[in-house]
């Protein structure tokens, strides 16, 4: 659907490279099909692989421990020496006054939506909620987007941040930050959403208001108290670095283990239980270095600490960034929103954490995560040959500006 969306942007802004497009519109239930026909490739894919495997048995229900090494699903009870949780998590609907009287969306409802929305409106400025925005302007609705905080994407440099947030603000997503919501109303087919920010009241009506404000771990229904195993203050599973829980025999992998919650560290998370528990190794979660990315245009690729992480970690460093409109390929292809920036650990020249605000962000940085680890300092990619003209020819001109900073 981000690639629906985008080739929507690309055809409304034709004449910035010169083509000629007529009126431009979006089909949404042939996007939606696209999407389920996907997903439903996906799924069965992997359904059929369950099914080829003796002694794998697919059950479809609800799992509940009933003691420590059992399980009860629907009228099956499961008995098992190794338990595995990988429950995932689910939107967290905040406490706002009206909302459970509205009809308001969360990330599942709005991948069905048959009509395009006239207003959408978003309760939170995290990645899902920038996803959407970006995607359902780019569709054709009107989009805005109320954040808590005083930045989007919160757990990223405020300079990050901010230049995603001019990007978003080009193609007119309207962002309200330090926003605090206090009620939502219904109002005949539309829904309105009053807010406090630091310059006064604002009550905000739209025909969709999508709930994008966090997540909460599926564990409080999972019978964890019956199993003894305990859990955060967050409702996530305490794990060790191998992934155990308290109790012997059971694991928590992915999300429910309180993350990162991303696709691909679920999947890391099964192969450290693998390697320790069939192949006899000593994996554990220590030092893993994270890459993700975030979906927007630009997108944010990164990996490792971010510059306030490595900082809090007390690290004396050195930092590079440059702006995209200083990478020729950037200019070429009309797309300079963006940024590179380096964090490197100062006492070895390592990298500590990358952030490439770009597009294919999320491709250029895994050179950089590559090059963490291999545990290769920074310096290996400076006045290195890079293909001409590609977006990764940038790092030439960052890392050139990587400087010790107080
Ligand atoms: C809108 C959106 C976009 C995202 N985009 C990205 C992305 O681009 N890249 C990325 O890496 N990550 C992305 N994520 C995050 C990613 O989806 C999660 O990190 C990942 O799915 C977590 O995997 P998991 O194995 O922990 O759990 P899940 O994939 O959530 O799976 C958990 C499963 O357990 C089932 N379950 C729960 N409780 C029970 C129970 N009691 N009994 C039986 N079954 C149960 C659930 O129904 C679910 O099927 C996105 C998430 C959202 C919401």
């Amino acid at each position: 659907m981000v690639a629906c969306a985008q080739v929507a942007h690309y055809s409304r802004q034709a004449a910035r490279w010169g083509v000629k497009t007529g009126e431009v519109s979006v089909d949404l239930p042939a996007v939606m099909a696209m999407k389920e026909q996907l997903v439903q490739r996906f799924r069965s894919g992997i359904a059929g692989q369950i099914e080829q495997r003796e002694n794998l048995r697919l059950y479809r229900g609800q799992a509940r421990f009933s003691a420590a090494h059992r399980v009860r699903v629907g009228d099956d009870e499961l008995e098992s020496e190794h338990i595995f949780i990988n429950t995932g998590t689910r939107p967290l609907i905040p406490a706002i006054p009206g909302l459970n009287s509205v009809d308001y969306l969360t990330n599942c409802g709005i991948l069905n939506l048959a009509e395009l929305p006239e207003h959408l409106l978003i309760i939170g400025g995290g990645y899902i909620g920038l996803e959407f925005g970006q995607m359902f302007r780019r569709f054709g609705s009107r989009v805005t987007i109320v954040q808590r905080r005083g930045q989007l994407v919160p757990r990223e440099d405020p300079e990050v941040a901010e230049v995603l947030q001019g990007a978003l603000e080009a193609e007119g997503v309207r962002i309200i930050c330090n926003a605090q919501a206090r009620r939502v109303e219904g109002r005949g087919d539309a829904v309105s959403l009053e807010i406090t920010t630091p310059t006064g009241e604002e009550t905000l009506t739209a025909s969709h208001l999508l709930v994008a404000a966090g997540r909460q771990p599926n564990s409080d229904d999972l019978g964890l108290e019956a199993a003894g195993v305990e859990v955060t203050e967050r409702g996530t599973i305490r794990v060790n670095s191998r992934l155990e829980t308290n109790v012997p025999g059971i694991w928590a992998l992915g999300d429910v283990n309180g993350g990162p919650n991303f696709t691909n560290i679920s999947d890391n998370d099964y192969r450290i239980v693998y390697a320790n528990l069939i192949e006899g190794g000593e994996r554990s979660t220590k030092g893993r270095i994270v890459p993700y990315a975030i979906f927007t245009d630009p997108q944010l690729g990164r990996v490792g600490r971010t510059e306030r992480q490595a900082r809090a970690a007390g690290y004396r460093l050195k930092i590079g960034g440059i702006p995209m409109s200083w990478v020729a390929r950037a200019m070429e292809r009309q797309e300079t929103a963006g940024l590179m920036k380096l964090v490197v650990n100062a006492e070895d020249d390592r990298i500590l954490g990358a952030a490439i605000l770009a597009s294919e962000g999320g491709e250029l940085v895994q050179l950089l995560h590559a090059l963490m680890l291999a545990d290769a300092p920074y310096t290996l990619l400076k006045g290195a040959i890079y293909i001409h003209p590609t977006l990764a020819e940038g790092f030439f001109t960052l890392m050139e500006n990587v400087k010790p900073v107080d």
